[in-house]
């Protein structure tokens, strides 16, 4: 065949090549590298560690610390592929105690950055600086620097433009690489931790902070008083750490942190064990807040992880969620116990929320909305100026008419529907009987008009006579900064208070106060893990979360009233398809007069 293509033949790559592939596994993005340089610090001794950014980590990374430092020839050894200090044999990678074991973060990184190392031992007169571009040594030198070691990554990617581009927004890169630097803060106490964006001080923990101090500096004072100590053994597990009274809840698991001995890590394990302990103290869908550390014999572990990953295997997996619980839960118990016997009250919950009336009715200003819920339109939105998306919108075809309503005709009777099991309506439509479920159906009435309060751009919000206050979490701020305008479109007006806190100072009538600053809370940690892409995303998720916040949701096993029944009808018959709620979950099922028909084989 003339067009069949050569058979390439086989090649050992070029280093660089090689250097660069593995580098896209161990630097996937610039917290990556923060994570790797942090941990390489914390492995050297240091007391302090400063982790600067510029433009969050594309333009430069940099990480200096107090540690030990490394003489010139460990300073060359440092930057090969596959030089570590830290094993020697195979067995010790059964026992390791450091964080970094492989020998190839620094190599990666180099692969990829315009690389400097900076280093000095306390024995050794002057500091040597070596300089790597792309994986090649491009200088050596003798400089002045005090004891430690300084790293700077500058212009990462810029060999690899396609990694580049799989980048999120700043806010998204940023508060990644400040989620790395918060659980190493969390983790190792007794070490200083800085963080400075674009020379702005974003995090500040001193040397001798408590765990408890390191708390309260992350997500405020009244956060950190709702914390119990943690410190318990069993089954060669010992826990210590931060936990959350019953109280002190959050509808996503954005405040638990779990660490191995004292490295952050992810495990189903502990976090399903974590919460089980708090099984039956919570309300549904809330999560428990805790800092938990696990000490255990590193041989209980299965370490052959990968690198740039935090997730952890036990040896036994079920023995240590089943630890987990039984240690949180003892834990628990005496608190209550304590509470009991001190105050006669079970502990009692101090909300953010606080109590609120509502006086003057202030219209807000017009919103400067485009026509974003029917119609999203490619470009960048006011929404969106901080989301450098990699995709492109996924909007619909310009001119395309939202499909007619399908259910249109049925139930045009006065009877009201018949609602079964306290969760279904049973309407007759022509040849079928529509089965529908009443509380997916309120959730998408309540969705539609909310955006379609949005879009008529005449939702009041309404002065809060005591503004609600939110803690918010360094890692978070800059988001809420950016997006401030956001849920002002959305109906929360939010203005700083000072440090950390923010007020709510106005909701819009939709809401439910009481859930005002939860709504607040997700909508951030939805913008931090960076999964709202485009416009249209960024907008529907933010409804979604939204419509949870709403007042007087229909449940299912409510009772309704006839009104209610008959109302839930009317705005059925209005829905335009797809028939499910803003979570994706149908409305409505039929039951046909054929499948009633075969059911009595009355027909074949
Ligand atoms: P690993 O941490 O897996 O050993 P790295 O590539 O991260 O591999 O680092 C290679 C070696 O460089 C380390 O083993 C350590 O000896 C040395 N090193 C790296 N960073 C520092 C630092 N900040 N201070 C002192 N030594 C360091
Ligand atoms: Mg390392």
């Amino acid at each position: 065949m003339a067009n069949k293509t050569a058979i390439a033949p086989v090649r050992v790559l070029p280093e660089d090549v090689v250097n660069k592939i593995a580098a896209g596994e161990v630097v996937e993005r610039p917290a990556s590298v923060v994570k790797e340089l942090v941990e390489n610090a914390l492995d050297a001794g240091a007391t302090r560690i400063m982790v600067r950014v510029v433009a969050a980590g594309r333009r430069t990374i940099e990480v200096l610390d107090n540690g030990h430092g490394m003489s010139e020839q460990d300073a060359h050894l440092a930057i090969e592929r596959h030089a570590t200090s830290k094993i020697r044999t195979a067995e010790d990678l059964e026992n390791i105690h450091t964080m970094g074991f492989r020998g190839e973060a620094l190599a990666s990184i180099a692969a990829v950055s315009r690389f400097e190392l900076v280093t000095r031992r306390a024995k050794d007169a002057a500091a040597v600086r070596l300089r790597v571009e792309g994986g090649v040594l491009r200088d050596v030198s003798q400089t002045a620097a005090p004891e430690g070691t300084r790293i700077t990554v500058n212009r990462l990617y810029f060999n690899t433009p396609v990694r580049a581009k799989f980048l999120k927004g700043v806010t998204t890169e940023l508060s990644q690489c400040l989620d790395i630097v918060q659980r190493h803060a969390l983790a190792a106490v007794g070490v200083a931790f800085q963080f400075e964006h674009n020379e702005k001080l974003l995090l500040d923990i001193p040397e001798q902070a408590t765990l408890r101090e390191r708390a309260a500096l992350l997500w405020g004072r009244s956060f950190a008083k709702e914390l119990v100590d943690l410190d318990a053994k069993r089954d060669g597990f010992h826990l210590t750490g931060l936990i959350g009274l019953p109280s002190l809840t959050r509808s996503q698991r954005s405040h638990q942190f779990f660490f191995l001995n004292n490295r952050p890590i992810v495990s189903r394990s502990l976090q399903y064990g974590f919460e089980d302990g708090y099984r039956e103290l919570l309300t549904i869908g809330r999560r428990p807040v805790g800092i938990v550390m696990v000490a255990i014999d590193p041989s209980f572990v299965d370490v052959n992880i990968h690198p740039s990953k935090r997730e952890v295997r036990f040896r036994d997996e079920r023995a240590a969620r089943e630890t987990i619980q039984l240690l949180v839960r003892e834990r628990l118990a005496q608190l209550t116990e304590t509470m009991r016997a001190e105050t006669g009250l079970p502990p009692r919950p101090v909300a953010f929320a606080q109590p609120m009336e509502r006086i003057e009715t202030q219209r807000a200003e017009p919103l400067a909305f485009e026509d974003v819920f029917t119609r999203p339109e490619p470009g960048p939105s006011p929404v969106q100026t901080e989301f450098e998306s990699p995709e492109p919108d996924r909007g619909s075809e310009p001119g395309q008419v939202a499909p007619s309503p399908v259910y249109r005709r049925f139930g045009q009777h006065d009877d009201a529907p018949l609602q079964v099991f306290g969760t279904y309506l049973l309407v007759p439509d022509e040849d079928r009987l529509l089965i529908i479920d009443q509380h997916a159906l309120h959730e998408r009435m309540t969705y539609d008009s909310l955006v379609a309060e949005l879009q008529d751009r005449d939702y009041e919000a309404q002065r809060l006579v005591v503004p609600i206050l939110l803690d918010v979490p360094p890692s978070h701020r800059q988001l809420l900064e950016k997006n401030l305008d956001t849920f002002t479109r959305l109906g929360l007006e939010i203005e700083p208070f000072g440090g950390n806190t923010y007020q709510i100072t106005a909701i819009c009538h939709l809401y439910d106060a009481g859930k005002a600053s939860d709504l607040v809370y997700r909508v951030l940690d939805a913008l931090a893990q960076g999964d709202l892409f485009s416009r249209e995303d960024l907008m529907a998720s933010l409804l979604r979360l939204t419509i949870e916040a709403c007042r007087g949701s229909v449940k299912a096993g409510d009772r309704l009233t006839t009104e209610e029944r008959s109302g839930l009808i009317e705005g059925f018959r209005r829905l335009r398809p797809p028939y499910t709620c803003p979570h994706g979950r149908p409305i409505v099922t039929e039951l046909t007069q054929v499948q009633m028909e075969k059911s009595f084989r009355r027909r074949q």
